[in-house]
């Protein structure tokens, strides 16, 4: 690092912290090892979803719980357990995460409203402790989320049966 211009610091760093940053790894090893295939950071989706699963119409958002306020009540905005808000300056702070999470929840709705189901993983979710629990409940969740498209597509059968019913059976003999 210290042969870097001011600029080449300044970009190797922003880079650190805009992508590949760790909680994001640890999902995307995890769903890839299951199975799991994705695209990031999809650019024309509401939010910029850090994965986006087509196949499980499924955007999946990992958040920091400072940023994002995780288990913080959007009226009292009450510190939590993963969001401790600072004394010092705590109206700016307020402010910034209540903006945080408005916006993140205005986007999951725009995305909803597009047919997507949202997902969002929180960073303490991945803690070693519990990171395995996670990553299994997330492959559940995602083919629950298949299993139900699929069924829901296949109610329509019984006439589909009436159909193929009605079809010549014996034209291959001629
Ligand atoms: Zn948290």
């Amino acid at each position: 690092m210290d042969k870097l211009t001011p600029q080449q610091r300044h970009k190797a760093m922003a880079s650190v912290h805009s992508k590949n940053t760790k909680p994001e790894m640890i999902v995307r090893k995890g769903l890839w090892k299951r199975g799991f295939r994705y695209r990031l950071n999809h650019k024309r989706l509401p939010g910029h979803p850090d994965l986006v699963l087509r196949k499980y119409r499924t955007c999946i958002f990992i958040n920091g719980c400072y940023w994002h306020g995780h288990l913080v009540d959007s009226s009292t905005m009450e510190s939590s357990e993963c969001c401790k808000i600072p004394k010092t300056n705590r109206e700016f702070w307020v402010a910034k995460i209540r903006r945080n999470k408005e916006r993140d929840k205005e986007e999951q709705r725009k995305l909803a409203e597009m047919g997507w189901h949202c997902i969002t993983v929180w960073e303490c979710e991945l803690k070693p402790s519990k990171r395995e629990e996670t990553l299994e409940s997330l492959a559940f969740t995602l083919n629950h989320i298949w299993l139900q498209d699929h069924v829901a597509k296949s109610v329509p059968y019984p006439q589909l049966e009436e159909e193929d019913m009605q079809m010549p059976m014996a034209a291959e003999e001629k």
